[in-house]
């Protein structure tokens, strides 16, 4: 038997399939032609960050105008970092705002599983694949030997990493990597870069037209030694064989493009077209930094929907920083639904987007403002049932009065904005109701 097919079955005894049968098995989608299949690919380590609704609703959009898919898969191979149950909060919260995938790891569809920990009886055979071929191998580098190496790399001041010379395991052979195995060593697969630093490696980005970047020297690791995937290796893995044409994320990949542009030609696979969305920056005095989970409100979905946000106003401002020409066409087409907007890549702003909730409670303001009666009354209604149960009752207990008030100073040519969101409601209008009318001339009485 060949020696590397002799390995790779040592590693993999049980995966009987190769490449060829998972081609068959989730073959290209039968779309119109033009048609974009897209995707958002959460991790779930924690809530919905503004900027994730951002690239969801850019992906989501591009899809649905080209008549493509647009589906969402869970990226859960860092077990470490998991917090249970925040996969499905992440498809809760964005449904809150009508992007419903078509494709996901709660609906389900033709191309899943859509949850990677799922998968890795397709990753095994792709890594197996490449062990036979000579692209990938295993490495028994310990957390000792590895820091060894950065030591000596920081001594003479050469790039850190696991490359050329210092990828010790690399220049292993098949035989001493089988021994190594047999006596029980513990090992990762790392794929055998052919890069050469010398030279370019070049993306067209949708977004930011033509990138080069040095090609990856490094032999990066595509499978841990819990057998489980990185995330390198899985994504690219998942958006071939579930038939991804644009891959939207955030900008702070970019730099890894080298590593998947090399990751794709070694296996041959057809590359997807990428954009690079911008990432959402925050001012704070003359400096412009990124939204930070920890520091910002703004930076989680869940803050503008516990404070009653309409989710229209939130998209449309969210539409504003997509494309730069949105609001010269709101202005032309006010009454519009805000998805007759045909985004376009070519019209998306390069610098980091600046959040601005100044510019989105104005919208809100608008948007608020330009609902029907019994539109802004059943929004209202539905949001403080789920997080205002007080207002909710004070609802209830008479919903005929609540529509009444609703249409106070409403339609006609100058309609009422003084609600930014729903949670404004409430306090302006509580004393109409008996039972805080009551309430109001008691503490009146009293003081
Ligand atoms: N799971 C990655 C993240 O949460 C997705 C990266 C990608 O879209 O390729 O950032």
């Amino acid at each position: 038997m060949n020696i590397r097919l002799r390995l790779a079955n040592l590693i993999f005894p049980e995966v009987k399939k190769g490449i060829a049968d998972l081609e068959k098995e989730f073959p290209k989608r039968q779309l119109p032609e033009g048609a974009m299949v897209t995707r958002f690919a959460p991790s779930p380590t924690g809530f919905l960050h503004t900027g994730s609704l951002f690239a969801s609703l850019v992906s989501w959009r591009y899809a649905k105008q080209s008549k493509g898919v647009f589906f969402c898969r869970l990226e859960d191979t860092d077990q470490k970092r998991e917090i249970s149950g925040s996969g499905d909060k992440v498809l809760e919260e964005l449904s809150a705002f009508g992007i419903i995938p078509d494709e996901s790891f709660v609906s389900g569809g033709t191309y899943g599983p859509y949850v990677q920990s799922q998968r890795k009886f397709i990753y095994d055979i792709v890594i197996k694949h490449l062990i036979e071929q000579g692209l990938a191998y295993p490495c028994f580098c310990t957390h000792e030997e590895l820091d060894h190496i950065r030591a000596e790399q920081e001594a003479k001041k050469e790039n850190p990493g696991y490359y050329g010379a210092y990828a010790k395991c690399r220049h292993l052979s098949e035989i001493e990597a089988i021994n190594k195995i047999e006596e029980g060593k513990s090992f990762v697969i790392r794929f055998r870069s052919n890069g050469d630093e010398e030279k370019k490696a070049v993306v067209d980005d949708l977004i930011r037209g033509r990138i080069e970047f040095p090609e990856n020297v490094q032999d990066i690791v595509i499978m841990k030694s819990d057998f489980l995937p990185t995330y390198h290796f899985a994504h690219l893995v998942d958006d071939h064989f579930m038939r991804t044409t644009h891959i939207t994320r955030g900008e702070e990949w970019l730099s890894s493009i080298p590593i998947h542009l090399q990751l794709f030609e070694a296996i041959g696979w057809e590359k997807p077209l990428y954009a690079h969305l911008p990432v959402i920056m925050k001012q704070e005095g003359d400096k412009r930094r990124k939204l930070s989970k920890r520091k910002d409100v703004e930076a989680s979905v869940r803050f503008f929907l516990e404070q009653g946000y309409p989710a229209e106003g939130f998209l449309e401002y969210l539409m504003t920083i997509a494309n730069t020409n949105f609001e010269e066409w709101r202005l032309d087409h006010p009454m519009a639904n805000i998805f007759d907007f045909k985004l376009d890549f070519q019209k998306m702003s390069l610098d980091g987007a600046l959040f601005d909730l100044e510019k989105l409670s104005n919208i809100s303001k608008e948007r608020l403002g330009a609902m029907s009666a019994s539109e802004i009354a059943m929004n209202a209604t539905t949001w403080a049932k789920e997080y205002q149960p007080e207002f909710a009752r004070a609802i209830e207990s008479d919903s005929h009065l609540f529509e009444q008030l609703m249409s106070i100073e409403r339609g006609g040519e100058k309609p009422r904005k003084d609600y930014i969101k729903y949670s404004d409601i409430f306090p302006i209008i509580q004393f109409m109701f008996d039972e805080y009318y009551q309430k109001a001339i008691d503490e009146e009485l009293v003081f």
